[in-house]
């Protein structure tokens, strides 16, 4: 498919860009792979300023840099200035804390003075998606930056303007030259640089679908990779749950981001007792959304990313409904040609349902009712995928208790879904492996060598049974 930016309100075809030529990928990872061997020799601290001055260049240019995100995948303005603002944070996080994250570590041992030292681990290959174009970016960015590993990516299709407004931001906050290299790649291309024997490590952002068909290629070529999926995400009503914060999260929980978010709830799973109330306000809630220009303020909800995402979204929903599900809301009709899907919520939707279980990536809430707390837990585990996920209950402790028990990467407890920069970000089962962000997202793609060292061979007779034996 082309690198295109088609703005998903207006259907304008802004800009069509060709796929990069394989000398020109080829040059990218020569300069990457060059900057890796010279960035080995310089400690953390060199690179800091860089992700200071990124997060100032952020928050400067904070309307201009969110326009191109709503100008491409259609997202409400006032969002894409909140992505912005977040890659600043993120940026800065890492500039903070990467030297103390990445110190090596001492080891108490009988085979010397030992320590973990945290070194680059070579070039990367970063795949990522469309719905927060910047932040994805800057999840991956940010650590591996100041770790040392420079990095070529490979952006959605329909965000071209974002992989290359980014890129810009990183060069003129003062990055070396291959730090970060953008690649309009087709997914043979792709499948090349993974297996190029430069690249040691290779980070994926996408659904299934694009994450099997890379982790694949990495497995092939043993290349370390991470795999940041989907996910059908459940948001629990326990019995005892505080109704009113219940209604008031919701419908913001399904709808940020035109519901096209990995950790958007996909699954209201509601205790019977508060089944109907939680219907009806929901239904009210998405009702109420105001459909229309991304740019206009007052818009609430805003379009889809594109005609094929939309249509995509309405198969499923039709094949639901063949299948049995109930269509309990639909909203009304709205006049625009601009890619809308109308926020629409399903219930009755059985195990035997083609939506069971499924992503539905856009303003979709499948709604089910359980008897109790422990099926709420059983069907919430009863999926393929496990990212993120959402409790309400009547104490922030008995809410723990339940998100424990929810095999899942995330969970929050009477309170929205956020991603900060301190909070790992990640998933189990189809939902991916590895973790982004906080701590362990700078310790993905570093080589931990140890070391061990002496001033003479260890004579320690107690060492006998785990070191070699001595040659008499
Ligand atoms: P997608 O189709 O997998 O695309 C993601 C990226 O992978 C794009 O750059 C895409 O390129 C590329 N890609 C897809 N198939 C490929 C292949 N065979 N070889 C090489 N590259 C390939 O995902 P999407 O549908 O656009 O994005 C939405 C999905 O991402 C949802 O499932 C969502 O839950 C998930 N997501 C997960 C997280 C997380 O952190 N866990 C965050 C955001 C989104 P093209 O654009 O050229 O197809």
């Amino acid at each position: 498919m082309a690198y295109q930016t088609t703005n998903p309100y207006t259907n304008e075809v802004v800009k069509t860009y060709e796929n990069a030529t394989p000398e020109y990928v080829e040059a990218s990872l020569a300069k990457a792979q060059k900057l890796y061997k010279d960035w080995r020799n310089d400690p953390v601290s060199s690179r800091i300023p860089v992700l200071h001055k990124l997060a100032q260049i952020f928050r400067d240019e904070t309307d201009s840099l969110a326009k191109v995100l709503t100008t491409e995948m259609g997202k409400l303005y006032v969002e894409a200035q909140g992505e912005v603002v977040l890659c600043a944070m993120i940026a800065d996080y890492y500039a903070d804390h990467a030297e103390e994250f990445l110190k090596p570590r001492k080891i108490d041992s009988i085979a010397g003075d030992a320590q973990l030292e945290n070194h680059p681990l070579g070039v990367l290959m970063a795949v990522e998606p469309w719905n927060f174009p910047y932040y994805q970016m800057m999840r991956i960015f940010a650590p591996n930056f100041a770790v040392g590993d420079p990095i070529v990516f490979k952006h959605a299709a329909i965000t071209p303007g974002s992989a290359l407004a980014f890129e810009d931001a990183v060069k003129r906050a003062g990055a070396p030259d291959g730090a970060l290299t953008n690649l309009f790649l087709s997914y043979d291309q792709v499948s090349k640089v993974v297996a190029d024997k430069r690249v040691q490590g290779v980070a994926l952002t996408g659904s299934e679908r694009g994450g099997t068909a890379v982790a694949e290629v990495a497995g092939k070529y043993l290349k370390k990779s991470t795999m940041e999926l989907g996910g059908v995400d459940a948001f629990i009503v326990a019995h005892d749950a505080n109704m009113a914060d219940v209604n008031a999260i919701a419908p913001r929980a399904r709808l940020y981001n035109a519901g096209q978010v990995c950790t958007s709830s996909k699954r209201f799973i509601v205790t019977a007792n508060h089944y109907d109330e939680f219907l009806a306000s929901l239904k009210d809630a998405f009702a109420s959304v105001k459909l229309g220009d991304p740019m206009d303020p007052s818009t609430t909800l805003a379009p889809m990313n594109s005609k094929k995402a939309k249509d995509k979204l309405q198969a499923q929903v039709d094949e639901a409904i063949a299948g049995g599900a109930t269509a309990y809301f639909v909203h009304d009709a709205v006049d625009s040609d601009g890619q809308f899907f109308l926020p629409t919520i399903l219930t009755d939707i059985t195990k035997d349902n083609p939506a069971y279980g499924k992503e539905m990536f856009g303003p979709v809430a499948q709604v089910y009712k359980v008897a109790d707390d422990d099926e709420a837990i059983a069907l919430a585990n009863d999926a393929d995928y496990g990212l993120g996920g959402i409790v309400f209950a009547g104490s922030a402790e008995y809410g723990a208790e339940l998100a424990s028990r929810i095999e899942t990467g995330m969970v929050y407890v009477n309170t929205f879904f956020s991603s900060l920069p301190e909070l790992e970000f990640g998933g189990v089962k189809k939902s991916g492996f590895g973790r982004e962000l906080g701590q362990n997202g700078i310790s993905s793609f570093v080589n931990q060598e140890l070391v061990v060292k002496r001033d003479r061979p260890n004579d320690d007779e107690t060492g006998g049974l785990v070191l070699p034996h001595k040659f008499s």
